[in-house]
Parts: C-alpha cells; structure tokens; sequence
C-alpha cells in the first residue's frame, strides 16, 4: 500500500498491502491483475480521505488514518489514455459531507519492486494518446502557425486553445496532421450527465474540468478543419463530440451540411459522431449525407443506473437503442463508449443486459473507458446497491469476446478507410 503525507511525500508501507475498490467491496489485489503504472499517468493525493490497506497475516483491511502521529492521505492514479482500470484506489472519505473529488479516474496504485503498479490493462495497442509521442515543441510551432493562417475561422482558434492551453491529445493531433481530430460544435446539451466535465450545477457538484464551447461554427468553418485533416492525413478520423462541448446532435442540421461539403470534397477518411445518441430521428439525414460511425456513450446499459447518471432532458434510454439500431440498420460502425467502473460494469446482470442489446442491434466495438468520477458520490446518486455477482472486468471483456467473437475491444475510434 502507498499513502501521502501533508507535505505530498507518496510512501509505501512497511506492512500493508495494497487494496482495490469494486462497487461496495474492498478487497486485496492478486499481483496478476497489476501492470506497471503507464507512463504519462498521474498520481493524485486524495484530500480528506484515507488509505485501506490489507494485512496480509490476519486477513483484513485496515484504515491508516495516522503514522507516527501524522495524518495521512489516500494516493490514487489516474492512468494514461488507452489503459482500463480494474480496480478503483481502495480509501474512505475522512466524513460523510466532503465535496465530491474533481472528475477523474481514481485507480488503485502500490509499490513494489521500485517502481509503481496499478490495476488496470492495455486495452487498445493505438499509440495515438502516447505520452512519449507528443513532441510539444512541434505542437505549440503547428498550433501558432495555423492560427494565424486561418484567422477568421473561429473554430480554429477555439482548437488552439484546446492545444495550447488545456492540452486536449485530440487538439494536439489535429495541430500535428495525425490519427483522429476533434470537431466541436454544441454549447448546448440535453442531459445532465452527473460527470459532465462541461457543465455541473448543482450545489454538490464536482468542479468542472473543462469549457464549453460558446458558439455554433458554420459548416463552411468545421468542413475547413476537417478537410485539412481528411485530406492531409493517412487513415485520418473526424469525430464530432468532444470534452468542451455539449451534445452534438442537438445541430444536427449544422453537422449534415458540414458532413456534405466535406464529401463533396474526398472521399478519405472516416467521419464519426460521438453522441448520447438521444435523437434519432435526426441520424438518417447525417447518414444520407456520408456519416461512417457512432460512438454512443454508456454509464450503463441498464436504464436505471443509465436514467440516474443522464438525468436525460426531452429524451429515453428507448430513444438511444433507437439510434443504436438506426446506425446498424444503415450498415454503420457502431461503437459504445462504455464508463468502466469495477462494481457496476462487471456486475453479471450489465453482462446480460449489454448482451442482449447486442444480440438485437448488432455492435461493432466497445471502448471501455475509465469512469472519471468520484466513486463514493456516484453511487451514492445512483442509489447502488451491491451486486448478486461481480465477474471482475477482465472476465466481462472475455465474456463478451467468447459470445460475441466479432465484436471488438479498444480505447479509440478506429479508421474505417484510409
Ligand atoms: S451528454 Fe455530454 S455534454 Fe451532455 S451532460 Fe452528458 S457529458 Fe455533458
């Protein structure tokens, strides 16, 4: 186990072993389900909150809220695009009110061996959000030179932004003519997602990590970015919803136009909507005009914990399978964006209902990605309760692989042409 002191030291403990969270359960780590800690992580030093270790000798877990009369605190990773977390940092809050932690992943992490571990897997070899392949000299060159080369097209300019001052990878690699670009569009939306990063209000929220986006670009501003990229990158991807945005589909007239004057221009590239997927009765016009693929994104497939999480405005869990089955009807790739979080995710009732979905819609890909929320303040919301079977989220995915040997795992949304 690692804890931190007051002062930010991160130090392992001389006793205890390291101990993961699922849904309700803290239990101990078996070495095989941990990798070393992937470069381009980071480590968070949890405020209020303290470490549960396990003593491996008596067989139980243990609070550390003090050593050598000091206080300590939980220490968790928030891992590197393209790795999916198993294990949730097993800590409890210090007191039942704190304010929920800011939204990201807290992934269990140890020490051993001098180095890092958490629990998690590589779980898309695309190297396209590798920390080591940022050349950040070559991004802020690339950045500063396009917006002065298109000063008049304002979504550019919000891009640049994204590139030079959050440091969004989508941004960086539109700047650095590579893999899959961002097209933001949406100052509105009509969930109010729990772990928005865009947009919280109510008075518990967790803060926001990211602005949105104030404006609607023309067709003529995001096919111009888009073009650039389509026709200039090999295997390129566009996708439309992003972090600084609402939804998407919520312009869908705006993104019709915009998706025909790019292929009135080429026929390269693949053009993909990221989406809650709450409209569908504005997807065929999108389909009609060249739109390649869906990412719908899933807290879960189950429409309780999905109604609780959405807090959808206008819309139903029934109108996202509609999209769904549109999509594969029109022969369109279909991926979910699927929240990882061990307890619900690989709770053997999701595994059910997420395949019978399948099984009637037909699925492409799942992106199983980590859920970015505080863990105690979700399931407090969504009013969980603790599961008949948990299958771990190793086993989920092999499941799924072994009943559905088509379908395909990963991180990102892949090309679909060159
Ligand atoms: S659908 Fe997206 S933009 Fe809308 S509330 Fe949810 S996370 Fe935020």
């Amino acid at each position: 186990m690692v804890y931190a002191t007051k002062e930010g030291n991160i130090i392992e403990h001389n006793r205890l072993r390291m101990t993961q969270r699922c849904g309700e359960d803290i239990l101990s780590v078996n070495p095989e389900d941990l990798i070393p800690l992937p470069e381009g992580s980071e480590l968070f030093i949890l405020p209020d909150r303290y470490p549960l270790g396990y003593d491996i000798n008596h067989n139980k877990i243990e609070t550390i809220n003090k050593i050598k009369g000091k206080e300590t605190f939980a220490v968790a990773a928030f891992i590197s695009p393209a790795h999916t977390q198993t294990g949730i940092a097993g800590f409890i809050p210090k007191q039942d009110d704190l304010k929920p932690l800011p939204l990201f992943a807290y992934t269990a992490v140890g020490w051993i061996n001098d180095r890092f571990w958490v629990t998690a897997f590589r779980s898309d070899k695309d190297k396209r959000q590798d920390f080591k392949g940022f050349d950040l000299k070559k991004v802020k060159k690339n950045t500063v030179e396009a917006l002065k080369i298109y000063p008049e097209n304002r979504l550019i300019q919000h891009l640049g932004k994204c590139s030079l001052q959050y440091g969004c990878p989508a941004a960086k690699n539109f700047f650095l003519k590579r893999y899959e670009a961002p097209l933001p569009t949406s100052p509105q939306c009509n969930a109010r997602c729990l772990g928005c990063i865009s947009n919280q209000d109510d008075i518990d929220s967790p803060p926001i990590s990211q602005e949105r986006i104030k404006f609607v670009p023309s067709p003529e501003e995001i096919s111009e970015i888009a073009l650039l990229h389509l026709t200039n990158v090999n295997k390129a991807v566009v996708s439309f919803g992003q972090g600084c945005e609402g939804e998407p589909i919520l312009q869908a007239d705006t993104l019709e136009k915009s998706i025909r004057l790019m292929r009135k221009n080429t026929p390269k590239g693949t053009i993909n909507l990221n989406s809650n997927a709450s409209l569908p009765e504005k997807l065929n016009n999108m389909i009609d005009s060249g739109l390649d693929s869906m990412r719908i994104s899933l807290n879960s497939s189950r429409e309780e914990f999905y109604t609780k999480y959405y807090r959808p405005k206008g819309y139903a869990f029934s109108d996202v399978l509609r999209s769904w089955d549109i999509m594969k009807t029109a022969g369109r790739f279909v991926s979910l964006n699927l929240f990882v979080f061990p307890g619900i995710t690989d709770d053997e009732e999701e595994l059910n209902v997420i395949s019978g979905f399948i099984e009637k819609f037909g699925l492409d890909l799942i992106q199983i990605r980590n859920h970015n929320i505080d863990p105690l303040w979700y399931m407090k919301k969504i009013a969980y309760k603790k599961p008949e079977k948990t299958l771990g989220v190793k086993n989920f995915v092999r499941i799924l692989k072994e009943r559905f040997p088509a379908l395909r795992f990963g991180y990102f949304n892949p090309p679909l042409r060159d």
